[in-house]
Parts: structure tokens; C-alpha cells; sequence
């Protein structure tokens, strides 16, 4: 492209200054745009002479960005928030920058040495051996995916071991109130799913997953636990799970999206026993871990497993595939990557463990309190006590549309981000609270706007 230095430097410092600006203001909570209004206002940026970085960079920053929910917004209680330290999100605009192929040790050994720091100490965190490893991908549905594919791949070759051929179907037995992602995977695989039944605290726990071991025609490979579901932040009982494995073979995978980084709190931690015996599982820094979009901690027990599942094989691939680099690209369904692990690794550098372990801490302490604040209030309902950081409450009386409207003023008004949710065909608001920035003032204005 023909841009003369002068230019490009003009372009990157009104980019620069724009992020710095976004970095150290308090954004907007944001809204949604009409499709028919960015048409309007945004569709004529593509063109044959291109229009400029100022008028490109304007309709970004005056359409398109007001148009998108700031998720980092201390009212974002929605979904999974994001909560990234200013450090993070500043450097990793330097990981941009610096243009690595995260995929190969040969080009990218420095940052994924870094990235593989990142992961030893999660992996010592959560209890497992030394040794433990992975890699980081884009999100919690591709590390679901990644994990599970080892997981029948070593399933695989033990049968194959023993002189067994292939079942005619395999499965994967899961709570019923796992992810989304785990069936989505499941279909990806051509693999069955065995939903099983959390008893009524909402955690699965070891009688009926051994019930589903036992009674079940298909040939189970794996059991998912989940370390804090999506909708409650419900930890199932993973060390009586994990305690079924001195009985049955299977792969436990640890599905810890959003909540396994509960287990760095003090006050978390017990919450998540028999996590060590894990033999893959997730974590997201871009939930609670402080990091940008979009990071997927995954980690096996052995890596082995998940190199022999995952190292893409071609000529061209020779010089890096057949050495005993570690190679990121070989442990997950990716190959070219950034080095998408470098910001937390960075932020945690220069912030220390601790400030980790308080600022997690600091959420689930505020989700105990607001919980008891909704106990209270005779007009509302905690619908379950809060494990984690998630909690859900029902105003008494209130139908669907008196949420609804009461959540669209929230978002016109600028204040919050809070969709209305529903259990059981009983609606309700759920309160993900993940930003350090949420203050209690907010939540408890927010419960007395219900009244
Ligand atoms: C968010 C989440 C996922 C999916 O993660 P993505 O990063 O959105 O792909 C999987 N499992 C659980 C428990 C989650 O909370």
C-alpha cells in the first residue's frame, strides 16, 4: 500500500490517541443501533480511493462504537461481563503491534515461554502435577471443543490397545444445565450427549453421573464437570465425580469458562475440591480473569494427549511439527494464532498474583451481599444463594413485559446492562458481577428501582 511514512505516522497517532482516550475515560454504557440507521450513517466507508484514517476513524468512533455495549462498563451485568485491566488492554495492543505467530516455538518461542508461564501457574492453582500445559485459544467453546477431541482421542487409542474396535457411539455425560457449548461441541464431534439431572442446589454430583455410567448403552469418553455454570455460578461436585474415576474410565474435563477463577479466592477456593484431578479444563481471562477478548485458557494434565489429538501434519509443516518444540498450534483445534495469552501474562507480571485474589474475591463477597440485600426486600426473591458471583432474583408480581420495560430503561438511562433471564419458565434477573468497578451503590440502586 502506498502510504508515506508521515501518513502512516499521522494515522497511528490519531488511532493511539483515541484507545489512550478510550483507556482512561469512563466509556458510555452504549446501546444497540438499528441496522437501518448504520446503514444510513456507516455504509459508505468501503470505497475504490478509500476515505482517509480521519473519516474512517470517525465513523467508528461517532457510529459504529456507540452502537456496541462497552462491556467493561461497571453496569454491564449481563451475559459474562468483561473486566480488563487498563494494563492488559494497553498491551496487548502492543502484542498487535509486535506481529508474532503465536502458533510455532521456532518463531514465537518468547511468547508462548510467556503464555506458558501463565498456564503452569493456573495449572499449580488448580491442584494439577507438574507438567500440566496447553495452550491459549479464542474462547471457552473452543477449548470445550479442543479438550473433548483429545479426550476420545486417548479413549480411542486405549481401545485400540486392548484389541477393541471403535463403538458405535460415543458419549459424553454432562449436566443438563452445562454450557450451551458442550452440546454444540457434541454435535461438531458426532458424539452423544447423556444429560444428567443436578440435584436441586443445581450442582451435578457423583450418584447420578455413576447412575449414567452404569446405565447407559453408549460408550461414555468423558464426563464435563462445570466449575461455576453460566446462568448461577453453580460448581458441580467435582471431587465426588472426580472420586468415580477409581472406578470407571473416563476423561474429566473441567469446564471452568467463567468460574474456575473463583478457586484463586481464599473464600472460592474450597468450592472447587477435586479440580487437581482434572484431565483437561478451561478458564477464561476474558471473564474473570481481567484479560481482553478473547482468551481461552486450556490446560491437560498431560499434553501429550492433546499434542496427539491436535499436530497438524504437511510437508510444509515438517520443520516445526517434527521437532519437540512446543509448538501452541499443537495442542487445539487452531493453528494460526496470536498470542492471545501475553496480556494476562503481562497484567498479572504487573499487578502480582494477589491483586488477582482480591479483586475475585471482592466479586463474590459483593454477589453474598447483594444477595442478602434481595433477602430484605419483601418484593423480591433470590431464586438460589450465589456460589460465585452470579445472582438471581425474581421481583414478586412482575410480569415478563414489566422486565422487560424495566430493563430497557436501565439501558436507555445509561445505567446498566441487564437482561431478563428466566427459570424454569419463571422470569427473572440474573446479576453477573465480574467488573472491580461495580460498585455495591449501583446494585443496591438498581434493586430499589424494582420497588
Ligand atoms: C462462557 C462459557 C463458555 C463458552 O465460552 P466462550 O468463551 O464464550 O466460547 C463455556 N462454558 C461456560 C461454563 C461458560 O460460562
Amino acid at each position: 500500500m502506498h502510504v508515506t511514512s508521515d501518513e502512516t505516522a499521522h494515522a497511528v497517532d490519531l488511532i493511539l490517541a483515541r484507545a489512550r482516550e478510550r483507556l482512561l475515560t469512563d466509556p458510555p454504557l452504549g446501546g444497540t443501533t438499528k441496522d437501518s440507521d448504520l446503514l444510513e450513517f456507516a455504509s459508505g466507508a468501503l470505497t475504490e480511493q478509500g476515505i482517509g484514517v480521519q473519516a474512517a476513524l470517525g465513523i467508528f468512533a461517532d457510529v459504529l462504537s456507540p452502537a456496541c455495549v462497552a462491556a467493561d462498563h461497571p453496569g454491564y451485568l449481563s451475559f459474562i461481563p468483561a473486566a480488563p485491566t487498563k494494563t492488559a488492554t494497553a498491551f496487548d495492543m502492543l502484542v498487535s503491534a509486535s506481529a508474532v505467530f503465536g502458533g510455532f516455538w521456532r518463531v514465537g518461542s518468547g511468547a508462548i515461554f510467556a503464555e506458558n508461564q501463565v498456564l503452569d501457574w493456573l495449572a499449580r492453582e488448580f491442584g494439577l502435577p507438574p507438567g500440566a500445559g496447553g495452550t491459549f485459544v479464542q474462547g471457552g467453546t473452543q477449548g470445550n471443543l479442543s479438550a473433548l477431541v483429545a479426550a476420545r482421542e486417548s479413549a480411542r487409542r486405549s481401545r485400540a490397545r486392548l484389541g477393541l474396535s471403535a463403538p458405535a457411539r460415543w458419549a459424553i455425560i454432562a449436566s443438563a444445565d452445562a454450557h450451551s457449548s458442550v452440546r454444540s461441541v457434541a454435535r461438531i464431534m458426532d458424539v452423544d450427549v447423556v444429560p444428567v439431572r443436578p440435584s436441586s442446589t443445581g450442582a451435578l454430583e457423583a450418584g447420578s453421573v455413576r447412575e449414567a455410567l452404569d446405565s447407559t448403552d453408549v460408550t461414555v469418553f468423558a464426563v464435563v464437570a462445570t466449575a461455576g455454570s453460566t446462568n448461577f455460578g453453580t460448581v458441580d461436585d467435582i471431587a465426588s465425580i472426580a472420586a468415580l474415576k477409581d472406578e470407571y474410565t473416563f476423561w474429566l474435563h473441567v469446564d471452568g469458562a467463567y468460574g474456575l477463577a473463583g478457586m484463586l479466592s481464599p473464600v472460592g477456593r474450597p468450592l472447587f475440591a477435586g479440580v487437581e484431578r482434572a484431565d483437561s479444563l478451561i478458564v477464561d481471562p476474558h471473564k474473570w480473569l481481567f484479560a481482553p477478548f478473547d482468551a481461552c485458557a486450556l490446560i491437560y494434565r498431560d499434553p501429550e494427549e492433546g499434542r496427539r489429538a491436535h499436530t497438524q501434519r504437511a510437508e510444509y509443516l515438517d520443520a516445526v511439527t517434527q521437532t519437540a518444540d512446543w509448538s501452541a498450534a499443537d495442542y487445539a483445534v487452531h493453528l494460526t494464532r496470536r498470542a492471545r495469552g501475553l496480556p494476562l501474562w503481562f497484567s498479572l507480571a504487573t499487578h502480582g498474583a494477589g491483586a488477582y485474589r482480591d479483586a475475585v474475591t471482592a466479586c463474590i463477597e459483593l454477589a453474598r451481599e447483594i444477595a442478602d440485600e434481595i433477602n430484605l426486600r419483601p418484593h423480591l426473591r433470590l431464586v438460589r444463594d450465589p456460589q460465585l458471583s452470579i445472582v438471581v432474583f425474581e421481583r414478586i408480581g412482575w410480569t415478563q413485559d414489566d422486565y422487560d420495560s424495566w430493563a430497557a430503561l436501565q439501558l436507555s438511562t445509561g445505567r446498566a446492562l441487564v437482561t431478563p433471564s428466566s427459570h424454569n419458565s419463571v422470569p427473572n434477573l440474573r446479576l453477573a458481577i465480574i467488573n472491580p468497578l461495580t460498585t455495591r451503590e449501583l446494585l443496591l440502586e438498581l434493586l430499589d428501582s424494582m420497588s
